[in-house]
């Protein structure tokens, strides 16, 4: 759809409120109160969730946990289970404009990116893992002569997914899908402004016919139903995409509770390195662009830190300057906006400060404003420093929105002690055409991503997660669903 008309009927048909998604039914919270989500772009709240407590946490988790030992979904023969995720995904598809449209209106995102990117990932995900249910094998080791050992996996039980709001709904897939395809339930605390496409992607579950008790959003605020689900001794494991800061916190949680795992992952501060035999310099200028700007910079993987050699730096920073002023900047429901709002107003003062904090330290802004371009709404022009080094806030902290520092380096030795001078882990790209070097440096980033000549590529089967502060494990492929199950040996004299 190209016509922001037809996305603004959309728009303005979202209920006023929703309920809790109880695994199959709504309900509200134990105490009534709800809480309002804003529009970021029109400042207007918009609809109502339920605030849970944890009486509200406590209630989900034993439905959760009843329906997982009374074995509807997890003792089902793994094809059924996967027929019933595609069946999801296809409603996804079904339901993409209506899905798309909440996103943006909850945080911002051009409905563009919503619709093929967002949404579309979050199908894509879902079906892969569909897809893999009846294709996992158990193990038993070759040779033994009067006996057999088994090595199997079982489901943990009950799994806490706490999600963050900037790609909502393919995050939150990318915990559902392998703990759901694995046999687990599982009980989604997603961010509370994002809550209502949660809520309405798992009510499309239940039209998939995933049985009752089995997936369930929780609403609320993160420190009241995040700290219950960690804390809570019912729940098997923990998984967790949002910020460093909490991240850490929840591993105290678990630590008081029931030592339950709790899988992180964090924030980034991720380096783009571009040699001056980058196959193609435009190419990437073009990338350095959208990889710190795009979802207006509200990304773990921005290219936040961009590192270029000596020789092609004026061209790669004029390149940058002006490919940012060109960005389209504007009304996330209007199809041609490439940067939407920043999710909030307290996002958008987050960034200003720390484009002052570059401004007091000395570092130059080359592009971009330390001001709103708008002042009734939480848009800022993206803003590329100059004169930045690691032991400044502004390019060693994660800022989440549209701020690169531009860098020089000399050669090789001085880019890798730049790039992995950091706290972060997560990810980091490469420019250049001389095949030794791609390995050296792909070997010598302390990172869990290395992206050469592209930025931010991967399929559903290839692994995501960081190291250092940007977390402990990865999502994805069929390495994410040894999170969500036990290994088993038994051992069987014969
Ligand atoms: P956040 O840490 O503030 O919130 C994440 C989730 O935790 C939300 O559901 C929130 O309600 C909940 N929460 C907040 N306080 C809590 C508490 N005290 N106890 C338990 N739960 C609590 O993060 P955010 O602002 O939603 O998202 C941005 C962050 O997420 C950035 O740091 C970004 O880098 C990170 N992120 C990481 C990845 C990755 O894959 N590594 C992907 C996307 C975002």
């Amino acid at each position: 759809m190209s016509d922001p008309a037809t996305w603004r009927s959309l728009a303005a048909a979202v209920p006023a409120s929703f309920g809790m998604w109880d695994g199959g039914d709504w309900a509200e919270a134990a105490g009534f109160e709800t809480l309002a989500l804003r529009d970021p772009w029109t400042g207007n709240d918009f609809t109502r969730v339920p605030s849970a407590s944890a009486a509200d946490v406590d209630r989900v988790v034993k439905k959760a946990t009843d329906t997982f030992e009374s074995g509807s979904w997890s003792r089902i023969l793994p094809q059924e289970r996967g027929r019933v995720l595609l069946a999801w995904a296809d409603l996804i598809d079904t339901h993409a404009d209506e899905l798309a449209v909440l996103v943006s209106r909850e945080m911002g995102k051009p409905v563009r990116d919503a619709r093929e990117i967002e949404i579309a990932t979050t199908a894509r995900m879902l079906r892969w893992y569909g897809e893999l249910a009846d294709k996992l094998m158990d193990e038993s080791p070759r040779g033994l002569t009067d006996s057999l050992a088994l090595v199997t996996r079982e489901p943990v039980g009950v799994v806490a997914a706490i999600t963050p709001w900037n790609f909502p709904l393919s995050l939150a897939m990318l915990k559902i899908a392998p703990a759901l395809m694995a046999g687990n339930s599982l009980v989604l605390k997603p961010a509370l402004q994002t809550s209502a496409s949660s809520l309405r992607l798992a009510e499309l579950s239940s039209l998939a016919g995933l049985p009752d008790g089995v997936f369930h959003v929780v609403t609320g605020r993160g420190a009241t139903v995040g700290t219950a689900l960690t804390r809570h001794r019912a729940v098997a494991c923990v998984t967790f995409t949002g910020s460093t800061e909490v991240g850490l916190r929840l591993l105290g949680d678990s630590a008081v509770s029931n030592g339950k795992t709790v899988w992180l992952e964090l924030g980034g501060k991720s380096p783009n390195i571009v040699f001056a035999d980058a196959p193609d310099l435009d190419a990437a200028i073009a990338t350095a662009v959208w990889a710190f700007t795009f979802n207006t910079g509200q990304m773990c993987t921005a290219g936040s830190r961009l590192y270029v050699e000596e020789s092609v730096y004026d061209q790669v920073l004029e390149g940058v300057c002006a490919g940012a002023e060109r960005l389209a900047v504007g009304d996330p429901l209007d199809p041609g906006t490439d940067l939407g709002p920043l999710s909030s107003r307290g996002q958008c003062d987050t960034v200003l400060d720390y484009i002052a904090s570059g401004l007091d330290s000395g570092a130059t802004l080359r592009s971009g404003g330390a001001q709103p371009l708008d002042a009734t709404r939480p848009l800022v022009a993206p803003a590329v420093f100059t004169g930045t080094d690691t032991s400044m806030q502004v390019a060693r902290e994660e800022i989440f929105g549209p701020v690169v520092c531009v860098q020089p380096f000399r050669d090789e030795s001085e880019a890798l002690r730049l790039a992995n001078d950091t706290d972060f882990g997560l990810a980091a790209s490469v420019w250049t055409r001389d095949v030794s070097r791609i390995h050296r440096m792909a070997r010598g980033l302390d990172v869990g991503n290395v992206w050469v000549n592209s930025y931010e590529e991967g399929v559903p089967a290839t692994p995501f997660g960081g190291r250092k502060l940007s977390g402990n494990v990865s999502d994805k492929g069929s390495y994410a669903v040894d999170k969500y199950t036990h290994l088993k040996h038994t051992w069987i004299s014969l």
